[in-house]
Protein backbone atom coordinates (compact mmCIF):
# COMPACT_ATOMS: atom_id res chain seq x y z
CA UNK A 1 0.00 0.00 0.00
CA UNK A 2 0.76 3.38 -0.73
CA UNK A 3 -0.66 6.87 0.06
CA UNK A 4 -1.27 10.17 -2.01
CA UNK A 5 2.22 11.47 -1.16
CA UNK A 6 3.90 8.51 -2.55
CA UNK A 7 1.49 8.51 -5.96
CA UNK A 8 2.10 12.50 -5.97
CA UNK A 9 5.55 11.98 -5.91
CA UNK A 10 5.38 9.31 -9.10
CA UNK A 11 2.83 11.37 -11.05
CA UNK A 12 6.24 14.12 -10.83
CA UNK A 13 8.36 12.27 -11.95
CA UNK A 14 6.49 10.76 -14.96
CA UNK A 15 6.07 12.10 -18.68
CA UNK A 16 4.41 9.11 -20.43
CA UNK A 17 1.73 8.27 -17.80
CA UNK A 18 -1.57 5.92 -19.38
CA UNK A 19 -4.32 5.05 -17.31
CA UNK A 20 -6.75 2.36 -17.14
CA UNK A 21 -10.17 3.35 -15.80
CA UNK A 22 -12.99 1.05 -14.78
CA UNK A 23 -16.49 1.51 -13.15
CA UNK A 24 -15.35 2.32 -10.15
CA UNK A 25 -14.38 5.70 -11.45
CA UNK A 26 -17.40 6.74 -12.42
CA UNK A 27 -19.68 5.39 -9.36
CA UNK A 28 -19.49 8.87 -7.90
CA UNK A 29 -21.24 10.34 -10.49
CA UNK A 30 -24.01 8.37 -10.28
CA UNK A 31 -23.23 5.63 -13.01
CA UNK A 32 -24.02 2.09 -11.84
CA UNK A 33 -21.11 -0.69 -12.19
CA UNK A 34 -23.97 -2.78 -14.78
CA UNK A 35 -21.45 -5.16 -15.62
CA UNK A 36 -20.44 -5.83 -12.08
CA UNK A 37 -21.71 -8.20 -9.32
CA UNK A 38 -22.92 -5.10 -7.59
CA UNK A 39 -25.04 -3.38 -11.14
CA UNK A 40 -27.89 -5.19 -12.73
CA UNK A 41 -27.92 -8.12 -10.50
CA UNK A 42 -28.62 -6.80 -7.14
CA UNK A 43 -31.12 -4.30 -8.92
CA UNK A 44 -32.73 -7.72 -11.26
CA UNK A 45 -34.32 -4.64 -13.50
CA UNK A 46 -31.79 -5.57 -16.45
CA UNK A 47 -30.46 -9.40 -16.93
CA UNK A 48 -27.08 -8.54 -17.72
CA UNK A 49 -26.38 -12.13 -19.34
CA UNK A 50 -29.15 -11.20 -21.70
CA UNK A 51 -29.07 -7.46 -22.34
CA UNK A 52 -25.28 -7.19 -23.30
CA UNK A 53 -25.56 -10.55 -25.43
CA UNK A 54 -24.94 -10.41 -29.06
CA UNK A 55 -26.90 -13.63 -30.03
CA UNK A 56 -29.60 -12.65 -27.76
CA UNK A 57 -29.42 -9.14 -29.08
CA UNK A 58 -29.47 -10.16 -32.73
CA UNK A 59 -33.07 -12.71 -31.80
CA UNK A 60 -34.57 -10.01 -29.19
CA UNK A 61 -33.21 -6.67 -28.94
CA UNK A 62 -36.40 -5.15 -27.22
CA UNK A 63 -34.17 -6.53 -23.84
CA UNK A 64 -31.31 -4.29 -24.55
CA UNK A 65 -33.10 -1.01 -25.29
CA UNK A 66 -35.32 -1.10 -22.38
CA UNK A 67 -32.00 -0.52 -20.86
CA UNK A 68 -30.60 1.60 -23.69
CA UNK A 69 -33.63 4.22 -22.87
CA UNK A 70 -32.82 4.05 -18.96
CA UNK A 71 -29.25 4.40 -19.70
CA UNK A 72 -29.09 7.37 -22.31
CA UNK A 73 -31.40 9.19 -20.23
CA UNK A 74 -29.30 8.40 -16.95
CA UNK A 75 -26.02 10.43 -19.09
CA UNK A 76 -27.38 13.37 -20.06
CA UNK A 77 -27.35 14.50 -16.28
CA UNK A 78 -24.23 13.07 -14.90
CA UNK A 79 -21.13 15.20 -14.30
CA UNK A 80 -17.59 13.74 -14.82
CA UNK A 81 -15.77 13.03 -11.34
CA UNK A 82 -12.72 14.72 -9.78
CA UNK A 83 -11.14 11.54 -11.14
CA UNK A 84 -11.93 12.07 -14.73
CA UNK A 85 -11.16 15.82 -14.17
CA UNK A 86 -7.76 15.40 -12.67
CA UNK A 87 -7.05 12.87 -15.87
CA UNK A 88 -7.87 15.29 -18.12
CA UNK A 89 -5.85 17.89 -16.37
CA UNK A 90 -2.21 15.77 -16.51
CA UNK A 91 -3.03 15.17 -20.24
CA UNK A 92 -3.08 19.03 -20.98
CA UNK A 93 -0.43 18.98 -18.67
CA UNK A 94 1.55 16.70 -21.18
CA UNK A 95 2.09 14.00 -18.41
CA UNK A 96 -0.61 11.50 -19.21
CA UNK A 97 -0.83 10.19 -22.89
CA UNK A 98 -3.73 7.74 -22.98
CA UNK A 99 -6.80 6.55 -20.92
CA UNK A 100 -7.72 3.10 -21.53
CA UNK A 101 -11.52 3.04 -20.56
CA UNK A 102 -13.43 -0.22 -19.79
CA UNK A 103 -16.17 2.49 -19.54
CA UNK A 104 -18.96 3.05 -21.90
CA UNK A 105 -20.13 6.75 -20.49
CA UNK A 106 -18.19 9.20 -22.20
CA UNK A 107 -17.18 10.74 -19.17
CA UNK A 108 -13.74 10.96 -19.93
CA UNK A 109 -14.41 13.05 -23.25
CA UNK A 110 -17.38 14.94 -21.50
CA UNK A 111 -14.04 16.05 -18.55
CA UNK A 112 -11.94 16.72 -21.67
CA UNK A 113 -9.79 13.81 -22.24
CA UNK A 114 -8.52 13.74 -25.98
CA UNK A 115 -6.56 10.15 -25.87
CA UNK A 116 -9.06 7.72 -25.13
CA UNK A 117 -9.38 4.28 -25.94
CA UNK A 118 -12.73 2.62 -25.05
CA UNK A 119 -12.30 -1.16 -25.29
CA UNK A 120 -15.35 -1.86 -24.48
CA UNK A 121 -16.65 0.73 -27.08
CA UNK A 122 -19.42 3.75 -26.97
CA UNK A 123 -22.57 5.36 -27.49
CA UNK A 124 -21.34 7.57 -29.50
CA UNK A 125 -22.27 5.80 -32.52
CA UNK A 126 -23.85 3.06 -34.35
CA UNK A 127 -24.37 0.52 -37.06
CA UNK A 128 -27.13 -1.19 -38.69
CA UNK A 129 -26.94 -4.47 -37.75
CA UNK A 130 -27.88 -5.73 -41.67
CA UNK A 131 -26.21 -2.89 -44.13
CA UNK A 132 -23.51 -1.28 -42.00
CA UNK A 133 -24.88 2.01 -42.35
CA UNK A 134 -23.08 4.64 -39.81
CA UNK A 135 -25.50 6.71 -36.90
CA UNK A 136 -24.00 9.59 -35.24
CA UNK A 137 -24.81 9.87 -31.47
CA UNK A 138 -27.74 12.22 -32.11
CA UNK A 139 -29.31 10.18 -34.97
CA UNK A 140 -28.71 7.12 -32.63
CA UNK A 141 -30.02 9.12 -29.46
CA UNK A 142 -33.29 10.16 -31.06
CA UNK A 143 -34.18 6.56 -32.64
CA UNK A 144 -33.89 4.82 -29.32
CA UNK A 145 -35.99 7.36 -27.84
CA UNK A 146 -39.01 7.21 -30.17
CA UNK A 147 -38.60 3.56 -31.67
CA UNK A 148 -39.11 0.86 -29.40
CA UNK A 149 -36.37 -0.90 -31.38
CA UNK A 150 -34.25 1.11 -33.71
CA UNK A 151 -34.09 0.33 -37.73
CA UNK A 152 -32.36 1.33 -40.36
CA UNK A 153 -33.02 4.34 -42.78
CA UNK A 154 -31.75 2.10 -45.25
CA UNK A 155 -32.83 -1.60 -44.75
CA UNK A 156 -34.81 -3.35 -42.28
CA UNK A 157 -31.74 -4.12 -39.81
CA UNK A 158 -31.55 -3.08 -36.26
CA UNK A 159 -29.72 -0.33 -35.23
CA UNK A 160 -27.19 -1.12 -32.48
CA UNK A 161 -24.64 1.30 -30.67
CA UNK A 162 -20.91 0.83 -30.91
CA UNK A 163 -20.57 -0.71 -27.46
CA UNK A 164 -18.91 -4.14 -27.12
CA UNK A 165 -21.42 -6.99 -26.19
CA UNK A 166 -20.50 -10.05 -24.61
CA UNK A 167 -19.50 -12.20 -27.73
CA UNK A 168 -17.88 -9.30 -29.63
CA UNK A 169 -14.43 -8.85 -29.75
CA UNK A 170 -12.67 -5.73 -27.44
CA UNK A 171 -11.45 -2.74 -29.80
CA UNK A 172 -7.96 -1.21 -29.94
CA UNK A 173 -5.96 -3.70 -27.79
CA UNK A 174 -3.33 -3.25 -29.90
CA UNK A 175 -3.28 0.48 -28.86
CA UNK A 176 -3.89 0.01 -25.92
CA UNK A 177 -0.99 -2.61 -25.27
CA UNK A 178 1.24 -0.60 -27.47
CA UNK A 179 0.61 3.12 -25.24
CA UNK A 180 1.09 0.81 -22.25
CA UNK A 181 4.40 -0.49 -22.91
CA UNK A 182 5.75 2.87 -23.56
CA UNK A 183 4.21 3.94 -20.37
CA UNK A 184 6.51 5.44 -17.59
CA UNK A 185 3.52 4.74 -14.89
CA UNK A 186 0.58 2.81 -15.41
CA UNK A 187 -2.65 3.59 -13.29
CA UNK A 188 -5.62 1.01 -12.96
CA UNK A 189 -8.30 3.37 -11.49
CA UNK A 190 -11.55 1.75 -10.25
CA UNK A 191 -10.69 -1.59 -11.92
CA UNK A 192 -10.48 -4.85 -10.24
CA UNK A 193 -8.54 -6.06 -12.98
CA UNK A 194 -9.63 -9.47 -13.11
CA UNK A 195 -11.36 -9.48 -15.95
CA UNK A 196 -9.54 -9.51 -19.75
CA UNK A 197 -8.47 -7.09 -21.42
CA UNK A 198 -7.99 -5.17 -17.78
CA UNK A 199 -6.15 -8.51 -16.51
CA UNK A 200 -3.04 -8.52 -18.94
CA UNK A 201 -2.64 -4.87 -19.48
CA UNK A 202 -0.49 -3.71 -16.80
CA UNK A 203 1.93 -6.64 -16.86
CA UNK A 204 2.67 -4.79 -20.56
CA UNK A 205 3.60 -1.14 -18.46
CA UNK A 206 7.30 -0.03 -19.11
CA UNK A 207 6.75 2.01 -15.63
CA UNK A 208 5.70 1.18 -12.20
CA UNK A 209 1.87 0.09 -11.98
CA UNK A 210 -0.40 1.87 -9.37
CA UNK A 211 -3.94 0.68 -8.24
CA UNK A 212 -6.23 2.92 -7.24
CA UNK A 213 -9.47 1.30 -6.30
CA UNK A 214 -11.61 0.95 -3.28
CA UNK A 215 -11.59 -2.56 -2.54
CA UNK A 216 -8.43 -4.80 -1.45
CA UNK A 217 -6.70 -5.71 -3.96
CA UNK A 218 -3.31 -7.41 -3.42
CA UNK A 219 -0.44 -7.67 -5.14
CA UNK A 220 -2.36 -9.10 -8.32
CA UNK A 221 0.90 -8.11 -10.68
CA UNK A 222 4.55 -8.07 -9.33
CA UNK A 223 5.30 -4.99 -8.06
CA UNK A 224 2.32 -3.40 -8.52
CA UNK A 225 1.46 -0.57 -5.62
CA UNK A 226 -2.06 -0.01 -4.86
CA UNK A 227 -3.72 2.53 -2.98
CA UNK A 228 -6.93 1.53 -1.58
CA UNK A 229 -9.98 4.02 -1.00
CA UNK A 230 -12.59 6.37 -2.35
CA UNK A 231 -11.32 7.51 -5.54
CA UNK A 232 -12.49 11.00 -5.79
CA UNK A 233 -10.46 11.42 -2.53
CA UNK A 234 -7.96 9.96 -3.11
CA UNK A 235 -7.57 12.24 -6.66
CA UNK A 236 -8.64 15.07 -4.39
CA UNK A 237 -5.64 14.86 -2.02
CA UNK A 238 -3.21 14.24 -5.20
CA UNK A 239 -3.96 17.13 -6.41
CA UNK A 240 -3.66 19.37 -3.83
CA UNK A 241 -0.19 17.84 -3.18
CA UNK A 242 0.59 18.82 -6.88
CA UNK A 243 -0.94 22.30 -6.87
CA UNK A 244 0.07 25.05 -7.97
CA UNK A 245 2.52 23.04 -10.08
CA UNK A 246 -1.07 21.44 -12.02
ZN1 LIG B 1 -29.28 -0.98 -42.69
Amino acid sequence: MINAQKLAGLIRESHHIVALTGAGISTAAGIPDFRGPNGLYVTRRYDPEKTFDIDWFDREPRTFFVFARDFLSTLDHVQPTQGHTFLAELEQQGLLQSVITQNIDGLHQKAGSRNVIEVHGSFQQGHCRKCGHGYSYKELKHKILTEEIPHCDHCDGVVKPDIVFYGEAVRGMDEAESETRHADLFLAIGTSLTVYPAAMLPQFSGGPVVSINRGTMGELIRGMESIEGDIDEVFAEVRSILSPSL
